[in-house]
């Protein structure tokens, strides 16, 4: 089966180049023949030169750059690399391509969907976002999702986790099509990226890799709905992205009438892995709660998260519940509604009044279907 290089991250293209066959030594040093002929020839295989030192990293780097960089769609692209490599690389080596299939944009311009089709026919959706200090792209890792939260249509079906090639494929067809670049990237659409761990985390190494698009790791968000011991593995990778975790709840019993994934990890694991992954990256995390009317919304609710949540580096985001479209959606969902106005800046009002800090966030593109919960592979 073909490699696809768009999933390799450096360090994996070094050794997938090495492992090609490197032929012989193009020119042959011979000693001056007798007959004063050419006192070297060529070979019938010329070398494909990338089997070790800095000719490996350097065919490596123009590659990745090809493949990251330029967003490179075939190997006839790489105009710099030998041909006897690039022919090579044609016969055990692919670039899957994704095309936009559709593009929905938001009424009051501030978010635009994109429903992507892989080679294999799998659909991806992304969305660009635009806020008062840029934009952002919010990638899937997944075609579907498997965890099951009963607000998010996301969870209406599953058909596989996704490459990190097609994961970055999102990032560069935006850029494409926007004509600007992104430098902020969320991993929050379908999926759960960390059910998606490798490629999840090759993908983010090749986003931020300075020989691709180089986007800073402080300018990435990795949303989890808590899988905790993935959290933990997440902290020992050395990495400055921020973790979003998605709680929605501040007990168990609440947690797990919306969320599976609470029968198998209690509030006082995930916290606690939380502040494992804070203290340990010094980063800040944020736990994502989606304000359902008569669900979650209440001033009991607000005053238990608070006595949670105190004591540790937490930022609480608030997100309006966003309606599901119920033909494609959970059948559960359809019987939420978002919070009203004034019981979502009460819950607000608690958290500030308690000392953590929380934002009320506006909700974005939900006219398309494109807000947090909405977004499902078709
Ligand atoms: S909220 Fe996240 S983890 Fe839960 S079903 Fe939706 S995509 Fe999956």
């Amino acid at each position: 089966m073909d490699t696809d290089l768009r999933s390799l991250t450096m360090e994996e293209l070094k050794l997938f180049l090495k492992s090609l066959p490197q032929g012989r030594p193009e020119f042959s040093r011979t000693t001056a023949p007798a007959d004063g002929g050419p006192s070297s020839r060529p070979t019938d295989k010329p070398p494909l030169a990338c089997s070790s030192g800095s000719l490996l990293e350097f065919r490596a780097a123009q590659i990745f750059e090809w493949l990251h960089k330029h967003c490179a769609g075939s190997f006839d692209d790489m105009t710099n690399l030998p041909k006897v490599l690039r022919e090579e690389l044609k016969k055990v080596a692919s670039i899957p391509k994704i095309k936009t299939s559709k593009k929905l944009q938001s009424s009051n311009k501030d978010a635009i969907k994109y429903l992507f089709e892989t080679d294999k026919a799998t659909i991806i959706e992304s969305v660009w976002m635009k806020y008062s200090y840029g934009s952002a792209v919010c990638v899937s890792t997944q075609a579907g999702c498997r965890m099951g939260c009963v607000f998010c249509a996301s969870s209406a079906s599953f058909s596989g986790s996704l490459p990190a090639g097609d994961i970055c494929a999102q990032v560069y067809a935006i850029q494409r099509d926007l004509n600007e670049r992104v430098s902020r990237v969320v991993f929050m659409g379908c999926g759960e990226p960390l059910d998606n761990y490798d490629n999840f985390l090759a993908a983010l190494r090749c986003l931020n890799s300075k020989q691709g698009q180089n986007i800073g790791q402080r300018n990435m968000t990795v949303s989890t709905c808590g899988l905790v011991p993935k959290i933990y593995a997440l902290a020992g990778e050395g990495l400055q992205v921020t973790l979003a975790v998605s709680l929605h709840a501040p007990n168990d019993q609440l947690r797990q009438r919306l969320m599976p994934i609470a029968r198998k990890y209690t509030v006082t694991e995930v916290l606690r892995a939380c502040k494992y992954y804070g203290d340990k990256t010094k980063r800040r995390v944020t736990i994502e709660y989606a304000l359902i009317k008569d669900v979650n919304d209440s001033r009991e609710c607000a005053r238990e998260l608070a006595g949670k949540l105190r004591g540790a580096m937490f930022h609480v985001n608030l997100i309006p519940f966003n309606r599901v479209n119920v033909e494609r959606g959970s059948t559960i969902a359809k019987d939420f509604l978002p919070a009203d106005k004034e019981s979502a800046e009460n819950f607000t009002h608690i958290l500030r009044n308690s000392g953590i800090p929380a934002t009320l966030r506006r909700g974005l593109g939900e006219d398309v279907d494109a807000a947090c919960g909405q977004l499902r592979s078709y």
